[in-house]
């Protein structure tokens, strides 16, 4: 079929599981009771991209607090108890974050609950997204490895540990999510992928990476208005990309200042296209769709094309990002039928 759809990943969260429109929003419940609630949210953001004419959906990373950190929580000889500040992306914003102090390990398996959840719940392709090591170590802070290549790297074997995991759960697709990719774009070429292809060992699902300018936040919307009237960082990424072992790369398209012609560099690649916007609350409509999918397809195959939301939704309205997913699948619908 022409023009699958999927999502980048995240669905924002009902107000009975956590505080609704932001990011890291604090859980509503504890212990058997969140478990419970997360393994409800997760079949109900199964079930609104179904009815939306999602084809590849994901668990809407109900059961994950943040992108990163919803791993990290499973890992053993990071210190959770005493947060420090830096400065992440380049210091493009301040985070409290968690301090690797020993040995990484995990503590068994991370995302176990919400896979086996939507597993057993659609009969759909089931992509599975985990953050990629560059944006781990950038998310982090060491008083361990003092290598960050070296810390990045013990972050790959635990996260290849926990894909294949997710492999045999039944998982169809792993993504591993990178923004910190237009970020570093010499650490990219130099150690990035290598860590990514360290990451996605073995695994005979399809893979992916999502390489991204961030959620529509006002840190993101601040830093986008810097980098002037192209954004051309995936230009010295994308060729280094296209010779790697990962299959499919997810990028924003709908809105974004990324010339479409770079696409052309990711030769051989299925491109995750994103046609929706996540950083405004404008619903497109399916027309708004075609026409981004019909602008892609000028430089990316027809058959290399799969329809997707530009980043995560979690920090959006609810009954936003469902209008948004439901105009992804009637606008793709819409290119199967025309072109
Ligand atoms: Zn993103």
């Amino acid at each position: 079929m022409l023009f699958p759809t999927t999502v980048a990943g995240s669905l924002p969260k009902p107000e009975w599981l956590a505080e609704p429109n932001k990011l890291w929003a604090p859980w509503k419940l504890q212990g058997d009771e969140l478990d419970a609630a997360k393994r409800d949210a997760t079949l109900l953001a199964v079930k609104m991209q179904e009815d939306a004419g999602i084809d590849i959906v994901t668990e809407g990373e109900q059961a994950r607090q943040h992108f990163v950190h919803g791993f990290l929580e499973r890992v053993e000889g990071i210190d959770f108890a005493h947060k420090v500040e830096i400065g992440i992306r380049k210091d493009r914003y301040k985070a409290m974050v968690p301090q690797v102090v020993a040995p990484l390990q995990l503590k068994g398996r991370v995302h176990a609950l919400e896979a086996k959840a939507a597993r057993g719940h659609t009969t759909r392709k089931l992509k599975f997204t985990v953050p990629g090591p560059m944006t781990i170590i950038d998310t982090i802070a060491d008083q361990y490895y003092g290598d960050k290549v070296k810390m990045a790297f013990a972050f790959a074997d635990l996260l290849n540990q926990e894909v294949r995991a997710l492999e045999a759960d039944g998982v169809d697709m792993i993504q591993f999510d990178e923004p910190a990719f237009n970020v570093y774009m010499d650490e990219v070429r130099d150690w990035g992928v290598e860590a990514l292809e360290r990451a996605a060992k073995g695994l005979k699902c399809a893979t992916a990476v999502h390489i991204c300018y961030g959620y529509g936040i006002k840190a993101n919307d601040d830093w986008k208005k810097t980098l002037g009237g192209e954004w051309r960082q995936y230009e010295q990424t994308f060729p280094t990309i296209a010779k790697s072992s990962i299959q499919q790369v997810a990028i924003e398209c709908k809105n974004s200042r990324v010339p479409i012609e770079l696409l052309g560099l990711l030769t051989g690649k299925m491109v995750q296209a994103g046609v929706i916007d996540v950083a405004n609350d404008e619903v497109e409509t399916p027309e708004d769709v075609f026409k981004t999918i019909e602008a892609v397809m000028k430089t990316v195959p027809k058959d290399k094309i799969t329809a997707t939301t530009n980043c995560g939704m979690a920090p959006m309205r609810r009954d936003i990002s469902e209008a948004k997913l439901h105009a992804l699948g009637a606008g793709a619908k819409l290119a199967r039928e025309r072109l």
